[in-house]
């Protein structure tokens, strides 16, 4: 039973919790922090410890508890307070009109009267609602539809804008907010890419990434993909009254909550209609996706006046843009090969421009696909691509057909090596068996160079081409041992151009563990688990060393990562290309600092620091790892040695159980201070 927390204890706790939700709103809400992340995480572990301390402590609103938690076998339901209606839509300018006088003649308003409107952005996310009461949120919600919806807390719980507490004193008893839950242009495309190196589906689009992530039954996943919120509205309250929408936005701001900076009111329908007009120009260049504007009326009372027909509010509308899609004509049908031998079928088309970028490839994803839209080449079809989404097929004109359509057939040969293409049982993409397939090669070449690997800008696909096409190379090792004169061998290759291509391969040439790990290609390993693996294995050499038992004790690796990894380093060919990549110098930085072989205070030392320090605990740690030695946050018994500061927590009683020498920060510094 742990001990009951002193008075004073409980106060720290209270004030650090005050300062962390409000940092966190300087950061994630106003983009303008006041302290620097040594600082914030000092701070974050203070309480931390305060709390394992201390279990009774945890608080709901504690950001310790943002990190996700124990994953759900299914969400439970929670019955919104009022129900969260869905917009009526608005095509043109004609309807636009036609809502500004329905309005006009629900209130007996004269025609001429001009409406004060809320204009908006409609975020494309998905929406949900936030419950809070005495100001700490207590449930979060999807839509669901539209009554109930899915208790979806704890994964809400992680998103960064979303305040766990309300700013300002006297919260109202109860208050339910409701905004828009999205992901917005980077986060998306940094998702899929990750996806695609564990080679996952990707997501069609920023709105089903945002709601698979919302409907993560495992709420750390959720954790790890940086969603937003932009709050639109209230739902049920207490205690709290406003007479217009805007001032009720404005107050929810005031209280910690992040609206849209492009919202205005409107003085009448024809602003609205230049303000549609504005952001039908614009909306490309914000940072998330938009699919039209939201025109409200502004009074609340006139809102209640309108209320509602069937599931939409009357004093509301949805004025959307036209979609991001054009007709073409599928020239023909081709097979691409990929870095892991995936053949994609890809429709080559008439040139044609959707939201102001031309498109002339399309993605048909696989053969299954293929046949499902049935797509042919000759077929007029629609295209849609939206923001960073790789074009697509929508869906095949059948009407326009002539009849010399030709159905597209999925090869059983690799068309670049003419190895057998496999389709193994289960999978939806079929895959080149070749072992020195070109297509392969280049692409895992492309891979390790690219920003999802080692990050060598300026080394792009065509130069990898040309010099694999030479035979010059055949790994990534190769590039490190080229020279200039090589280089100068390709066609259209000049002096400044050879030695751009070299720099670009030297500035690559002690990269992160993470960025070499992630950038081999593995099966199943992307962005994330290459650093969980870097973090844990410190080097590629002990990584490659590592029993499947090992990998698969890793935290976060389960078994399939773990069997996919060690079978990758037992193949001749990672042997070969790891023996070489020392050869030609290349060295990965570990992620923490491997212990220093001689020299370096706490050279091969597991440290531990607990309790406040004068300076930041990141600043500590780091000065231990510039020492040879690793800081972590456990005690266990392969500690060396706990540093203790001021009113310490629980790990100096364990160390002291452990028999684990214990110092104070002046005995820490003197130690420092000897090495020199
Ligand atoms: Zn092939």
């Amino acid at each position: 039973m742990a001990e009951e927390a002193p008075q004073s204890v409980v106060r720290r706790a209270e004030e650090l919790r005050r300062q962390l939700n409000y940092h966190n709103y300087r950061y994630y809400v106003l983009d303008s922090p006041e302290i620097g992340d040594a600082e914030y995480d000092r701070l974050f572990r203070e309480l931390e410890e305060l709390e394992a301390k201390y279990p009774e402590l945890v608080r709901p609103d504690s950001p310790t508890q943002r990190v996700g938690a124990e994953p759900l076998e299914e969400f439970g339901t929670i019955r919104h307070r009022a129900p969260m209606l869905s917009l009526g839509n608005a095509f043109d300018e004609s309807d636009l009109h036609a809502f500004d006088e329905r309005v006009k003649r629900h209130l007996g308003l004269p025609a001429d009267e001009q409406i004060d409107y809320l204009m908006d952005l409609k975020v494309d996310g998905l929406a949900v609602s936030l419950t809070y009461e005495s100001g700490v949120l207590a449930r979060g919600a999807t839509r669901g539809d539209g009554y109930t919806g899915e208790d979806t807390t704890q994964n809400l719980r992680t998103v960064r804008s979303i305040p766990l507490r309300m700013l300002g004193e006297d919260p109202p008893p109860l208050i339910e907010v409701r905004g828009e839950v999205y992901l917005d242009r980077r986060e998306f495309a940094r998702i899929n890419r990750e996806r695609e190196d564990e080679r996952l589906p990707v997501f069609a689009n920023p709105r089903n990434a945002a709601a698979g992530s919302v409907r993560q039954l495992d709420s750390s996943i959720t954790a790890r993909r940086r969603l937003d919120i932009i709050i639109y509205g209230m739902g049920a309250s207490e205690g709290v009254s406003f007479d217009r929408h805007s001032e009720m936005l404005d107050a929810l701001e005031a209280r910690g909550f992040r609206a849209s900076p492009q919202r205005a009111v409107c003085h009448g329908v024809d602003e609205t209609a230049a303000y549609y007009q504005r952001w039908l120009q614009k909306h490309g260049e914000l940072s998330y996706g938009a699919d039209g504007v939201v025109v409200k009326v502004d009074s609340l009372a006139m809102q209640s006046d309108l209320g509602q027909v069937s599931r939409s509010p009357r004093w509301a509308v949805a004025y959307k843009f036209p979609p991001e899609e054009q007709t073409t004509v599928v020239k023909d049908i081709f097979v691409s090969v990929g870095r892991t031998g995936a053949l994609t079928p890809v429709a080559m088309m008439e040139p044609v421009v959707i939201s102001g970028s031309t498109v002339q490839m399309a993605t048909l994803h696989n053969e299954d696909e293929v046949a499902r839209k049935d797509v042919r080449a000759g077929d007029t079809v629609v295209v849609r691509k939206a923001g960073d989404v790789i074009p697509e097929v929508v869906t095949v004109v059948t009407g326009k057909r002539t009849g010399n359509e030709r159905k597209f057939v999925m090869p059983d040969k690799c068309p670049v090596c003419g190895a057998d293409a496999v389709r193994e049982e289960g999978e939806a993409v079929r895959r080149c068996t070749g072992i020195a397939c070109p297509a392969q090669i280049n692409g895992r070449i492309g891979h390790f160079f690219s920003r999802g690997g080692v990050n060598a800008e300026g080394l792009g696909p065509k130069i990898i081409a040309q010099l694999a096409s030479k035979k010059m190379v055949r790994d990534p090792a190769d590039f490190y041992f080229l020279t200039k004169d090589d280089l100068l061998k390709l066609e259209r290759m000049g002096d400044k151009l050879a030695q751009n291509v070299l720099d670009a391969i030297a500035s690559a040439k002690h990269p992160p563990l993470r960025r070499v790990i992630s950038g081999l290609g593995i099966r199943h390993v992307g962005g994330h688990v290459a650093e969980v693996l870097a973090e844990q294995f410190g080097s590629l050499a002990r990584l490659a060393g590592a029993s499947e038992e090992e990998l698969a004790d890793t935290p976060e690796i389960g078994p399939v990562i773990a069997q996919a990894v060690a079978v990758f380093f037992r193949q001749e060919q990672t042997k070969e290309l790891l023996r070489k990549l020392r050869k030609a110098g290349v060295s990965a930085q570990p992620a923490v600092a491997a212990p220093r072989a001689s020299g370096g205070a706490f050279a091969g030392k597991t440290v531990i620091f607990t309790g406040a320090l004068s300076i930041p605990r990141s600043e500590a740690e780091a000065m231990v790892k510039a020492q040879g030695g690793r800081a972590t946050s456990s005690v266990t018994k392969s500690t060396d040695l706990v540093v203790v500061g001021d009113s310490p927590g629980s790990k100096a009683e364990k160390a002291q159980g452990l028999g684990i020498p214990i110092v104070t920060e002046d005995e820490f510094r003197r130690m420092l201070e000897q090495s020199d």
